[in-house]
């Protein structure tokens, strides 16, 4: 038996008023959805554990099956994973925006709106005028810029310790910088994993300030930002390093699963994709997939059914409903769950029914994104299974309310992946 996940970013909600009292999967026209849920199996999920947030990394590694606990290191090493960069076992690898400060204070996030091919220039700007003079005093390659997307970077610190406290920058618009600059956690041990020469906790914090500091000086003199100086437009004036981790010890999920010999991952999203890297998954490129709802649904179907011809997992990724959420557009979500459900689940699911092989396919989000509230919500989210011949339950429709009485009842995070690979 084949396995592929179908998963809509953020496409679970709270009951809406203007809807009638509906939830958008309740109120949302999707007759495939429909179906599956009532020819197959549904329950809900707890995807979010204890004690973390209900980021969409979260949730979808919980989904994948891993243990958050052992496996959690933050966004640097998903996103170093996303870009290409192989992380050695004493990096620290931290996310790294390029920011606008103004007045003492964090001003955007985003370095006002900065496109790659700029911050290209800026991180190279940055590893020759501030990282080389720091590897050449520490007398190695202790500091490394490498360039992301747009206004997301990688910081890697070679021996850099991750017990240190950081401000995820989007957290903190308008307010004072300097009470938020990096803080050692010296409470914490890595477990023996660091080697003797890695930096400490306070080590780590003070190198990592002297960065953030030093580039809010060199920053400004590079010419990208002196032509927005003089145009009176936001500059991308400082880094903000945050969200830093170890290489995650995760095993594949073919090590974890012997049922599962190759998979693929089809995401728009870093973080989707630096989770499928280190589960062992392919990332499949598709033209025109944005992670929002003009994203290339016929491309992602069209990659996913290719997939399932040579490989026994797939994980699809549609970003466009959590999206949506965030902006609070009613309509716009409403349509990105008709759009996944007749442009993409259908097409799949079609070409499953002809495939000679068995498939087993599940669809689910992994947090709620309500349009009234616009952040995650980490609350339990339907799901349903379905393969040819399976024995359905009760439920008729796939939503909120209508999986409540699914016969899988509710499910614990890993439960999950565990239920889903035992059909065989
Ligand atoms: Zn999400």
């Amino acid at each position: 038996m084949k396995h592929i996940i179908i998963l809509g970013d953020g496409m679970a909600d709270l009951p809406v008023e203007r809807l009638g009292g509906k939830t958008l999967l309740q109120y949302a026209a999707k007759p495939m959805m429909d179906q599956l849920a009532k020819e197959g199996r549904c329950g809900r999920l707890i995807t979010v554990p204890e004690g973390f947030p209900p980021g969409s990394e979260v949730a979808n590694t919980a989904i994948l099956g891993y243990d958050l606990n052992k496996v959690y290191e933050g966004r640097g090493p998903l996103e170093a994973a996303s870009i290409g960069y192989e992380m050695a076992d004493d990096d620290l690898a931290l996310r790294c925006n390029i920011i606008n400060l103004q007045d003492g204070k964090i001003i955007t996030h985003n370095g006002g709106n900065l496109e790659t091919e700029d911050a290209r220039l800026l991180i190279d700007y940055l590893n020759e005028t501030l990282a080389k003079p720091i590897n050449e005093r520490q007398g190695c390659e202790r500091v490394k810029f490498i360039t992301g997307i747009q206004y997301r970077h990688l910081l890697v610190i070679k021996g850099g310790n991750k017990h240190i406290t950081c401000a995820p920058p989007h957290d903190h618009p308008n307010e004072e910088w300097r009470p938020l600059l990096v803080k050692p956690d010296s409470r914490k041990d890595d477990g023996g994993r660091r080697k003797d020469d890695a930096l400490t906790p306070e080590e780590t914090a003070e190198l990592l300030n002297e960065l953030i500091l030093k580039s809010q000086e060199l920053l400004p003199k590079h010419p990208y930002n002196q032509a927005k100086a003089a145009k009176g437009e936001r500059q991308a004036n400082s880094i903000w390093p945050w969200s830093g981790g170890y290489r995650p010890s995760m095993e594949t999920l073919m090590q974890q699963y012997p049922d599962i010999k190759s998979g693929t991952v089809i995401s728009a999203v870093d973080l989707i994709r630096g989770i499928g890297h280190y589960a062992g998954l392919k990332i499949v490129e598709v033209e025109g997939a944005t992670g929002l709802a003009d994203t290339n649904y016929e491309g992602k179907a069209q990659a996913a059914i290719e997939a399932l011809e040579h490989d026994d997992f797939v994980f699809v990724h549609v970003e466009a409903s959590d999206e949506a959420g965030h902006d609070g557009d009613l309509e716009l979500k409403l349509k990105t769950i008709e759009y996944l459900d007749q442009r993409l689940i259908k097409p799949i699911y079609e070409h499953i029914l002809k495939m000679n092989e068995p498939v087993c396919l599940a669809v689910l989000p992994d947090h709620l994104t309500p349009v009234e509230m616009r952040i995650h919500v980490g609350q339990p989210v339907p799901f349903l299974i379905w393969h040819k011949g399976i024995v359905a339950d009760e439920v008729q429709q796939y939503d909120e309310v209508s999986c409540v009485s699914g016969s899988y009842g509710i499910l614990k995070l890993q439960e999950f992946m565990h239920e889903f690979m035992k059909i065989q």
